[in-house]
Protein backbone atom coordinates (compact mmCIF):
# COMPACT_ATOMS: atom_id res chain seq x y z
CA UNK A 1 0.00 0.00 0.00
CA UNK A 2 1.18 3.42 -0.43
CA UNK A 3 -0.08 7.00 0.15
CA UNK A 4 -0.17 10.17 -1.49
CA UNK A 5 0.03 13.34 -0.11
CA UNK A 6 -3.38 14.44 -0.96
CA UNK A 7 -4.11 18.29 -1.62
CA UNK A 8 -7.78 17.89 -3.17
CA UNK A 9 -10.02 20.94 -2.45
CA UNK A 10 -12.64 18.14 -1.51
CA UNK A 11 -13.46 15.67 -1.14
CA UNK A 12 -10.23 15.76 0.14
CA UNK A 13 -7.52 13.66 2.81
CA UNK A 14 -8.94 12.64 5.89
CA UNK A 15 -6.91 11.77 8.74
CA UNK A 16 -4.98 8.34 8.54
CA UNK A 17 -6.01 7.22 12.28
CA UNK A 18 -9.91 7.67 11.22
CA UNK A 19 -9.29 5.76 7.82
CA UNK A 20 -7.35 3.25 10.12
CA UNK A 21 -10.40 2.84 12.57
CA UNK A 22 -13.14 2.90 10.76
CA UNK A 23 -11.51 -0.26 8.47
CA UNK A 24 -11.15 -2.07 12.09
CA UNK A 25 -14.70 -1.07 13.35
CA UNK A 26 -15.55 -2.07 9.04
CA UNK A 27 -17.21 -5.89 10.03
CA UNK A 28 -17.87 -5.42 13.94
CA UNK A 29 -18.54 -2.13 15.48
CA UNK A 30 -17.85 -2.35 18.83
CA UNK A 31 -19.65 -6.08 19.38
CA UNK A 32 -22.64 -5.47 17.42
CA UNK A 33 -21.14 -7.95 14.46
CA UNK A 34 -22.13 -5.31 11.93
CA UNK A 35 -20.80 -2.41 10.08
CA UNK A 36 -21.76 1.25 10.99
CA UNK A 37 -23.12 1.31 7.63
CA UNK A 38 -25.42 -1.91 8.32
CA UNK A 39 -27.36 -0.13 11.30
CA UNK A 40 -30.63 1.17 11.89
CA UNK A 41 -30.38 4.76 12.54
CA UNK A 42 -33.15 4.50 15.53
CA UNK A 43 -31.07 1.68 17.21
CA UNK A 44 -29.37 2.44 20.35
CA UNK A 45 -25.64 1.98 19.15
CA UNK A 46 -26.78 4.85 16.41
CA UNK A 47 -28.00 7.28 18.46
CA UNK A 48 -25.13 7.08 20.56
CA UNK A 49 -22.72 8.01 17.58
CA UNK A 50 -24.80 10.82 16.48
CA UNK A 51 -25.11 11.99 20.13
CA UNK A 52 -21.79 11.34 20.70
CA UNK A 53 -20.85 13.34 17.37
CA UNK A 54 -22.89 16.28 18.64
CA UNK A 55 -21.59 16.45 21.66
CA UNK A 56 -17.80 16.61 20.30
CA UNK A 57 -19.20 19.43 18.38
CA UNK A 58 -20.48 21.83 20.66
CA UNK A 59 -16.84 20.83 22.93
CA UNK A 60 -14.55 21.40 20.08
CA UNK A 61 -16.38 24.61 18.78
CA UNK A 62 -17.59 25.73 22.28
CA UNK A 63 -21.45 26.33 20.66
CA UNK A 64 -23.43 27.80 23.08
CA UNK A 65 -26.38 26.55 24.59
CA UNK A 66 -28.99 28.27 22.27
CA UNK A 67 -27.69 26.83 19.00
CA UNK A 68 -29.06 23.56 17.41
CA UNK A 69 -27.11 21.29 15.79
CA UNK A 70 -28.20 19.51 12.55
CA UNK A 71 -26.86 17.34 9.92
CA UNK A 72 -28.51 17.38 6.81
CA UNK A 73 -28.55 16.44 3.41
CA UNK A 74 -27.76 17.95 0.42
CA UNK A 75 -25.00 19.32 0.96
CA UNK A 76 -23.62 23.06 1.35
CA UNK A 77 -25.32 23.97 -1.81
CA UNK A 78 -28.57 22.71 -0.94
CA UNK A 79 -28.17 25.90 2.04
CA UNK A 80 -28.18 27.98 -0.20
CA UNK A 81 -31.87 27.79 -0.98
CA UNK A 82 -32.49 26.50 2.29
CA UNK A 83 -31.53 29.50 4.05
CA UNK A 84 -33.46 32.00 2.38
CA UNK A 85 -36.59 29.81 1.88
CA UNK A 86 -36.30 30.21 5.91
CA UNK A 87 -34.92 33.09 6.74
CA UNK A 88 -35.99 35.43 3.90
CA UNK A 89 -39.38 36.11 5.25
CA UNK A 90 -39.74 38.94 7.08
CA UNK A 91 -38.18 41.94 4.69
CA UNK A 92 -37.84 39.65 1.85
CA UNK A 93 -34.16 41.09 1.56
CA UNK A 94 -30.91 40.09 2.53
CA UNK A 95 -27.49 41.14 2.16
CA UNK A 96 -24.68 39.59 0.48
CA UNK A 97 -20.54 39.92 0.40
CA UNK A 98 -19.76 38.15 -3.22
CA UNK A 99 -15.87 36.93 -2.69
CA UNK A 100 -16.19 34.03 -4.98
CA UNK A 101 -18.00 31.21 -7.07
CA UNK A 102 -19.62 29.79 -4.06
CA UNK A 103 -21.01 33.61 -2.47
CA UNK A 104 -22.39 34.28 -6.25
CA UNK A 105 -24.12 30.55 -6.19
CA UNK A 106 -25.86 31.38 -2.98
CA UNK A 107 -27.13 34.51 -4.18
CA UNK A 108 -28.32 33.47 -7.06
CA UNK A 109 -30.26 31.32 -5.31
CA UNK A 110 -31.85 34.30 -2.63
CA UNK A 111 -32.53 35.94 -5.87
CA UNK A 112 -35.42 33.18 -5.72
CA UNK A 113 -36.89 33.74 -2.93
CA UNK A 114 -36.49 37.71 -2.53
CA UNK A 115 -34.05 40.22 -3.04
CA UNK A 116 -30.36 39.82 -2.81
CA UNK A 117 -28.53 43.15 -2.13
CA UNK A 118 -24.80 42.43 -3.02
CA UNK A 119 -23.39 45.02 -0.83
CA UNK A 120 -19.37 44.10 -1.95
CA UNK A 121 -17.77 42.39 -4.50
CA UNK A 122 -13.94 41.45 -5.28
CA UNK A 123 -15.45 40.30 -8.85
CA UNK A 124 -13.58 42.73 -10.71
CA UNK A 125 -10.28 40.90 -9.85
CA UNK A 126 -11.29 37.42 -10.11
CA UNK A 127 -11.42 37.57 -5.89
CA UNK A 128 -8.13 37.69 -5.45
CA UNK A 129 -9.24 39.26 -1.91
CA UNK A 130 -11.61 40.52 0.79
CA UNK A 131 -13.88 43.97 0.20
CA UNK A 132 -13.62 46.11 3.13
CA UNK A 133 -16.74 45.31 5.05
CA UNK A 134 -19.83 47.80 4.08
CA UNK A 135 -22.09 49.46 6.41
CA UNK A 136 -25.09 46.98 7.32
CA UNK A 137 -27.97 47.75 5.39
CA UNK A 138 -31.37 48.81 6.84
CA UNK A 139 -33.98 46.45 6.70
CA UNK A 140 -32.66 42.96 5.86
CA UNK A 141 -32.95 39.33 7.12
CA UNK A 142 -29.89 38.35 7.61
CA UNK A 143 -26.17 39.72 6.13
CA UNK A 144 -24.48 36.83 4.09
CA UNK A 145 -20.58 35.40 3.43
CA UNK A 146 -18.50 32.97 2.69
CA UNK A 147 -15.64 32.71 5.17
CA UNK A 148 -12.87 31.24 3.24
CA UNK A 149 -13.24 30.83 -0.63
CA UNK A 150 -11.73 27.69 -1.61
CA UNK A 151 -11.68 28.47 -5.08
CA UNK A 152 -9.85 31.46 -5.13
CA UNK A 153 -7.35 31.39 -1.47
CA UNK A 154 -9.30 34.39 0.52
CA UNK A 155 -10.41 34.60 3.56
CA UNK A 156 -11.95 36.60 6.32
CA UNK A 157 -9.87 37.55 8.77
CA UNK A 158 -12.61 40.05 10.82
CA UNK A 159 -16.12 39.06 10.65
CA UNK A 160 -18.64 41.66 9.41
CA UNK A 161 -20.36 43.27 13.15
CA UNK A 162 -23.81 43.00 12.37
CA UNK A 163 -25.70 43.65 15.61
CA UNK A 164 -29.02 42.48 15.57
CA UNK A 165 -28.80 41.40 12.05
CA UNK A 166 -27.85 37.20 11.47
CA UNK A 167 -24.93 37.13 10.39
CA UNK A 168 -25.17 33.82 8.26
CA UNK A 169 -21.56 32.42 6.65
CA UNK A 170 -20.48 29.49 4.57
CA UNK A 171 -17.43 27.68 6.71
CA UNK A 172 -17.61 24.58 4.54
CA UNK A 173 -13.53 24.99 3.57
CA UNK A 174 -12.37 26.55 7.11
CA UNK A 175 -14.62 24.85 9.55
CA UNK A 176 -12.31 23.84 12.71
CA UNK A 177 -9.53 25.17 11.19
CA UNK A 178 -9.22 28.05 13.74
CA UNK A 179 -11.10 29.08 16.49
CA UNK A 180 -14.30 31.17 15.81
CA UNK A 181 -17.16 32.80 18.08
CA UNK A 182 -20.22 31.37 17.27
CA UNK A 183 -22.14 33.36 19.19
CA UNK A 184 -21.54 36.26 16.70
CA UNK A 185 -23.49 34.18 14.23
CA UNK A 186 -27.19 33.45 13.50
CA UNK A 187 -26.22 30.17 11.19
CA UNK A 188 -22.92 28.54 10.17
CA UNK A 189 -22.81 25.63 7.38
CA UNK A 190 -20.29 23.80 6.15
CA UNK A 191 -20.39 20.58 3.84
CA UNK A 192 -18.14 17.95 5.03
CA UNK A 193 -16.13 16.98 2.72
CA UNK A 194 -13.07 19.46 2.79
CA UNK A 195 -12.72 19.30 6.74
CA UNK A 196 -14.94 17.10 8.43
CA UNK A 197 -15.27 14.06 6.84
CA UNK A 198 -16.91 12.37 3.77
CA UNK A 199 -19.57 13.88 1.31
CA UNK A 200 -23.08 13.73 1.77
CA UNK A 201 -23.16 15.90 5.02
CA UNK A 202 -23.70 19.09 5.92
CA UNK A 203 -23.34 20.59 9.57
CA UNK A 204 -25.41 23.56 10.62
CA UNK A 205 -25.31 25.37 13.21
CA UNK A 206 -28.51 27.40 13.93
CA UNK A 207 -29.16 30.10 16.73
CA UNK A 208 -32.78 28.75 17.67
CA UNK A 209 -34.90 31.89 17.71
CA UNK A 210 -34.08 31.72 13.49
CA UNK A 211 -36.13 27.96 13.29
CA UNK A 212 -39.81 28.27 13.18
CA UNK A 213 -39.59 31.68 10.81
CA UNK A 214 -40.22 28.99 7.54
CA UNK A 215 -43.29 29.51 5.21
CA UNK A 216 -46.07 27.38 5.56
CA UNK A 217 -45.55 26.38 1.81
CA UNK A 218 -42.13 25.04 2.66
CA UNK A 219 -41.84 21.54 1.76
CA UNK A 220 -41.12 19.45 5.16
CA UNK A 221 -37.74 18.48 4.07
CA UNK A 222 -36.42 22.34 3.68
CA UNK A 223 -37.98 23.15 7.01
CA UNK A 224 -34.81 23.64 9.89
CA UNK A 225 -37.90 22.96 12.32
CA UNK A 226 -38.36 19.66 10.73
CA UNK A 227 -34.96 18.43 11.56
CA UNK A 228 -34.70 20.55 15.09
CA UNK A 229 -37.74 18.39 16.09
CA UNK A 230 -36.38 15.31 14.49
CA UNK A 231 -32.79 15.56 15.97
CA UNK A 232 -31.81 15.20 12.58
CA UNK A 233 -33.37 11.84 11.69
CA UNK A 234 -36.94 12.51 10.21
CA UNK A 235 -36.15 10.55 7.71
CA UNK A 236 -32.69 8.59 7.35
CA UNK A 237 -29.31 10.38 7.92
CA UNK A 238 -26.28 10.01 6.40
CA UNK A 239 -25.40 7.66 8.97
CA UNK A 240 -22.24 6.62 8.12
CA UNK A 241 -20.89 10.12 6.99
CA UNK A 242 -21.67 11.55 10.48
CA UNK A 243 -19.85 8.40 12.44
CA UNK A 244 -16.63 9.50 10.63
CA UNK A 245 -17.37 12.81 11.44
CA UNK A 246 -17.49 12.15 15.16
CA UNK A 247 -14.10 10.07 14.70
CA UNK A 248 -12.64 13.75 12.73
CA UNK A 249 -13.84 15.11 15.74
CA UNK A 250 -12.09 12.53 18.42
CA UNK A 251 -8.81 12.66 16.01
CA UNK A 252 -9.41 16.46 16.39
CA UNK A 253 -10.11 16.46 20.14
CA UNK A 254 -7.19 13.82 21.00
CA UNK A 255 -4.88 16.38 18.86
CA UNK A 256 -5.00 19.64 21.22
CA UNK A 257 -8.54 20.76 20.16
CA UNK A 258 -9.34 23.52 17.83
CA UNK A 259 -6.45 25.83 19.06
CA UNK A 260 -4.09 23.28 18.53
CA UNK A 261 -5.41 22.98 14.69
CA UNK A 262 -4.95 26.67 14.28
CA UNK A 263 -1.54 26.41 15.53
CA UNK A 264 -0.71 23.75 13.25
CA UNK A 265 -2.13 25.22 10.41
CA UNK A 266 -0.80 28.26 10.57
CA UNK A 267 2.65 26.69 10.89
CA UNK A 268 1.54 24.74 7.28
CA UNK A 269 0.21 27.46 5.58
CA UNK A 270 3.27 29.92 6.58
CA UNK A 271 5.92 26.88 5.16
CA UNK A 272 4.14 27.63 1.73
CA UNK A 273 3.44 31.44 1.65
CA UNK A 274 6.67 32.31 2.80
CA UNK A 275 8.11 29.89 -0.19
CA UNK A 276 5.65 32.07 -2.62
CA UNK A 277 7.10 34.95 -1.56
CA UNK A 278 10.76 34.25 -1.77
CA UNK A 279 10.58 31.83 -5.31
CA UNK A 280 11.59 33.68 -8.01
CA UNK A 281 9.38 31.00 -10.12
CA UNK A 282 6.08 30.62 -8.16
CA UNK A 283 3.64 33.23 -7.20
CA UNK A 284 0.70 33.15 -4.48
CA UNK A 285 -2.37 35.24 -6.42
CA UNK A 286 -4.41 36.27 -3.51
CA UNK A 287 -3.22 39.82 -1.49
CA UNK A 288 -1.42 39.00 1.25
CA UNK A 289 -3.58 39.69 4.25
CA UNK A 290 -6.48 38.12 3.27
CA UNK A 291 -4.56 34.87 2.25
CA UNK A 292 -6.31 31.23 3.09
CA UNK A 293 -5.19 29.24 5.86
CA UNK A 294 -6.55 25.99 3.76
CA UNK A 295 -6.56 26.63 -0.14
CA UNK A 296 -3.32 28.11 -1.20
CA UNK A 297 -3.45 29.27 -5.01
CA UNK A 298 -0.22 29.67 -6.76
CA UNK A 299 1.23 30.15 -10.36
CA UNK A 300 4.42 30.30 -12.43
CA UNK A 301 2.92 32.71 -14.97
CA UNK A 302 3.42 30.35 -17.60
CA UNK A 303 0.77 27.46 -18.49
CA UNK A 304 3.50 24.88 -20.01
CA UNK A 305 6.00 25.19 -17.22
CA UNK A 306 2.39 24.97 -14.43
CA UNK A 307 1.26 21.97 -16.57
CA UNK A 308 4.79 20.37 -15.91
CA UNK A 309 4.75 21.17 -12.42
CA UNK A 310 1.79 19.78 -12.08
CA UNK A 311 2.65 16.20 -13.74
CA UNK A 312 6.09 15.50 -12.35
CA UNK A 313 4.50 16.46 -9.04
CA UNK A 314 1.66 14.45 -9.15
CA UNK A 315 4.40 11.40 -10.63
CA UNK A 316 6.20 12.19 -7.30
CA UNK A 317 3.39 11.32 -5.19
CA UNK A 318 1.81 15.60 -4.49
CA UNK A 319 -1.37 15.00 -6.24
CA UNK A 320 -4.65 17.17 -6.87
CA UNK A 321 -2.73 20.22 -7.36
CA UNK A 322 -4.48 21.57 -10.10
CA UNK A 323 -6.23 24.70 -9.75
CA UNK A 324 -10.07 25.05 -10.06
CA UNK A 325 -10.75 25.92 -13.96
CA UNK A 326 -11.47 29.87 -13.60
CA UNK A 327 -8.38 30.46 -11.61
CA UNK A 328 -5.60 27.94 -13.36
CA UNK A 329 -2.00 27.35 -12.38
CA UNK A 330 -1.93 25.35 -9.15
CA UNK A 331 -3.98 25.44 -5.59
CA UNK A 332 -2.68 23.18 -2.46
CA UNK A 333 -5.57 22.66 -0.18
CA UNK A 334 -4.00 21.85 3.11
CA UNK A 335 -6.75 21.28 5.35
CA UNK A 336 -6.68 19.92 9.18
CA UNK A 337 -5.78 16.36 7.98
CA UNK A 338 -3.11 17.53 5.81
CA UNK A 339 0.44 16.50 8.08
CA UNK A 340 2.95 19.50 8.33
CA UNK A 341 5.46 16.70 6.71
CA UNK A 342 3.50 16.86 3.32
CA UNK A 343 3.52 20.82 3.30
CA UNK A 344 7.29 20.35 4.24
CA UNK A 345 7.62 17.70 1.55
CA UNK A 346 5.63 19.62 -1.34
CA UNK A 347 7.82 22.98 -0.58
CA UNK A 348 10.95 20.76 -1.00
CA UNK A 349 9.49 19.14 -4.56
CA UNK A 350 9.17 23.39 -5.03
CA UNK A 351 12.29 23.96 -4.62
CA UNK A 352 13.80 21.12 -6.27
CA UNK A 353 12.01 21.98 -9.49
CA UNK A 354 12.70 25.54 -9.40
CA UNK A 355 16.31 24.77 -9.45
CA UNK A 356 15.97 22.35 -12.38
CA UNK A 357 13.83 24.77 -14.43
CA UNK A 358 15.85 27.80 -14.17
C1 LIG B 1 -17.27 22.93 -1.62
C2 LIG B 1 -17.97 24.15 -1.19
C3 LIG B 1 -19.36 24.30 -1.36
C4 LIG B 1 -20.21 23.26 -2.05
O1 LIG B 1 -20.37 22.15 -1.27
P1 LIG B 1 -21.33 20.95 -1.70
O2 LIG B 1 -21.37 20.13 -0.47
O3 LIG B 1 -20.68 20.27 -2.87
O4 LIG B 1 -22.64 21.52 -2.06
C5 LIG B 1 -19.94 25.46 -0.90
N1 LIG B 1 -19.22 26.42 -0.31
C6 LIG B 1 -17.89 26.32 -0.14
C7 LIG B 1 -17.13 27.42 0.52
C8 LIG B 1 -17.22 25.17 -0.58
O5 LIG B 1 -15.89 25.06 -0.41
Amino acid sequence: MSRVYNFSAGPSCLPEEVLQQAAAEMLDYKGTGMSVMEMSHRSKPYQAIIDETEALARELMGIPENYKVLFLQGGASLQFAMIPQNLMVNHKRAAFMNTGAWSDKAIKEAKKFGEALVVASSKESTFNYIPEIPAIPENIDYFYICANNTIYGTKFNEFPQTGNVPLIADFSSCIMSEKVDVSKFGLIFAGAQKNLGPAGVCLVIIRDDLVGKAPESTPTMMNYQTHVDNGSMFNTPPTYGIYIMGLVFQWIKKNGGIEAMEKRNREKAALLYDFLDSSSMFKGTVVAKDRSLMNVPFVTGNEELDAAFIKEATAAGFVNLKGHRSVGGMRASIYNAMPTEGVRALVDFMKAFEAKNK
